[in-house]
């Protein structure tokens, strides 16, 4: 049996014309949430979806935690900040797929009880926020967005927010910051945004891909979704294939999809036959997969089982005769430049990570720096308020431990 895609198809790919969006089948998922609006958390929950932002938490119980708050004002914050390396999917969404995720958040709205939907777009992303904004302006006249408010009691705010266009603000608590006209600094959790969000409002943030994808569910059910994915993984995901493949892009593949399958099926393998060495996985924040791992299922678990992370979906691959410590120290690079400098260990931090690969990159690393980096990667995870000091120490953590005689071989003692 082909796999179909979910969220990339055709009938979806139809710029900002609301229209034929409804025509083409669009809109049922709305019409059966107004229909058995107390039904739509237990559907989003039978159906196993997770967050697709990176972090993988249960959909429903983020939607259920707002629901649950009694507040006559209720945020919906559609994050498309998208800005880690290697992920580029959001972006893809936002300007070719604008209904199905505005349709996904008005359903957010209805099981939240929420009057407020902001979709958080970066600003580099100029052809993203002219469909989503068309968009917009199509919604709020057509008559369903009449028949949310009726449901709602009160007039519904559907608009566009511009984040900063930094990658910190991408952080759920720095989209909040922002939305409340601040600077993108995240802050400590709890509490968290479905307690405290905007204005000390209850929040609910979820990524584009997430709401794109509640859209399908409630119109073709759970079941419908479970079984697109393998194995014990649920639905589909979009994974962001970079690096030395022949064929980098977008695909969206069932949950569970082999990591193998992925590089050498989809991706066409390796470039100019270079064996394959390692991959960046979910953005370069999360453990390395290496040889050993091709065959790993790529969903949320499988990976979380291998120590790894699926994170975004963004997989940039590397072949044999790649600098592992090149890479990382790009990564690093862009990690120190992220900081929003809150939290010392965070600036600092970077920094010394970024100088010590540098050092070592360039050919003028000593023992003593291999030894400085490696006691960085103990002392700096958890110290900050957010997770991108994590990241940072992680990627190096995972190269040291699987590529330590690489660094080594660059020492000049
Ligand atoms: P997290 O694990 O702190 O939280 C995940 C989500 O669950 C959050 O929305 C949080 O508010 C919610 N949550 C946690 N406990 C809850 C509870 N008891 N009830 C209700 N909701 C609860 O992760 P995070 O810091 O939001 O995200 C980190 C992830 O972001 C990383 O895994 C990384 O892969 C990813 N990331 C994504 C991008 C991107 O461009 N999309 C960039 C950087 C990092």
């Amino acid at each position: 049996m082909t796999f179909e895609p979910v969220l990339l198809t055709a009938k979806t790919r139809i710029g900002a014309d609301l229209n034929q969006w409804l025509s083409e089948h669009g809109g049922l998922g709305l019409k059966n949430a107004l229909k058995d609006p107390d039904s739509i958390i237990n559907i989003i929950e039978n159906s196993d979806l997770r967050g697709m932002g990176g972090a993988g938490f249960p959909t429903y119980r983020k939607w259920k935690a707002v629901a649950d708050q009694i507040n006559e004002e209720k945020y919906i914050l559609c994050n498309g900040n998208e800005d880690e390396p290697g992920t580029f999917k959001d972006r893809y969404l936002l300007k070719e797929t604008p209904h199905q995720i505005i349709e996904g958040a008005l359903i957010a709205a209805i099981a939240t009880n929420a009057n407020h939907v902001y979709l958080y777009i970066n600003p580099h992303q100029a052809d993203a926020i002219e469909s989503m904004s068309k968009a917009v302006e199509q919604w709020i006249k057509n008559p369903l967005f009449t028949e949310i408010e009726s449901y709602l009691k009160r007039p519904l705010e559907l608009k566009i927010v511009k984040s900063s266009g930094r990658y910190i603000g991408g952080e759920e608590t720095a989209v909040i910051s922002t939305v409340e006209g601040g600077f993108p600094f995240p802050r400590q959790k709890p509490p968290y945004p479905f307690e405290s969000g905007v204005h000390g409002m209850p929040t609910l943030i979820n990524n584009v891909e997430t709401f794109a994808t509640v859209t399908h569910i409630l119109k073709n059910g759970a079941k419908w979704y479970n079984e697109l994915g393998i194995g014990n993984a649920s639905g589909t995901k979009l994974f962001s294939l970079s690096g030395d493949v022949l064929k980098p892009g977008l695909y969206e593949l069932p949950m569970g999809t082999t990591l193998r399958e992925l590089v050498f099926n989809y991706g066409g393998g390796m470039l100019s036959s270079s064996p394959f060495k390692a991959v960046f996985t979910g953005g370069p924040s999360n453990t390395l997969l290496t040889n050993e791992d091709l065959d790993v299922c790529m969903d949320f678990d499988s990976l979380k089982a291998k120590g790894s992370s699926l994170g975004t979906g963004a997989m940039i691959v590397i072949s044999e005769g790649t600098s592992i410590v090149r890479k990382v120290a790009e990564y690093v690079d862009f990690f120190a430049a992220g900081s929003c400098g809150q939290c010392t260990s965070c600036k600092t931090g970077t920094y010394q990570l970024s100088r010590l690969l540098r050092r070592i990159d360039t050919g003028s690393g000593l023992q003593t720096d291999l030894h400085a980096l490696e006691s960085l990667c103990t002392l700096l995870p958890r110290s900050g308020r957010c997770a991108l000091i994590d990241g940072a120490a992680t990627v190096v953590s995972s190269s040291l431990q699987q590529f330590k005689e690489e660094y080594q071989g660059q020492l000049i003692d």
